[in-house]
């Protein structure tokens, strides 16, 4: 996790994703919105995030950064209640269910579903509703395919790294 491409150290290696990267994928750590999905789509993926969804992004932050624990923590508790009533997401509050069970954990996973839906659709194909037919790019492949320095990782020796 030492190789950060520009992203400070512990967050998600898309560049500008504002969430953690918790998941590994090929020597790089990535969150769950990013994982998995074609690089080619990561812009489009931190925009939506970051654009949209920020209120869920610090409330899953925050949530983590307490360990999933509000003992004592009422304000924190709090807070995350207030950002996610005004970002307009009264559905993802913590439940009653939630709450009885103490399971801030459930909690969390849920609002990281949130996240995930949130960008599902992108990197998915779709079917671009035009009046003229243009040209399929069905076989979309990343840059390294036609770049090997880059797949070699040769750029960020040389690069960001001092
Ligand atoms: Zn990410």
């Amino acid at each position: 996790m030492s190789e950060v491409n520009g992203q400070p150290w512990g967050y998600c290696s898309a560049f500008g994703c504002p969430l953690l990267g918790t998941r590994g994928s090929e020597g790089r750590w990535y969150c769950f919105c990013h994982v998995d999905k074609p690089s080619n789509f990561n812009d489009a993926i931190t925009r939506e995030l970051r654009e949209s969804q920020m209120h869920i992004v610090d409330s899953t932050l925050d949530l983590r950064r307490h360990g999933c624990s509000f003992y004592g923590e009422d304000t924190a508790y709090r807070t995350i209640q207030q950002r996610l009533i005004g970002g307009g997401r009264r559905d993802l509050l913590m439940s009653a269910d939630e709450k009885q069970t103490g399971g801030a954990r459930a909690w969390l996973a849920r609002l990281e579903r949130a996240l995930i839906e949130s960008v599902a659709d992108i990197g998915v194909q779709k079917r671009i509703p035009t009046t003229v037919q243009t040209a399929d790019v069905d076989h979309a492949a990343p840059a390294s395919d036609f770049f090997p320095p880059v797949a070699r990782g040769i750029f960020d020796n040389d690069g960001a790294q001092a």
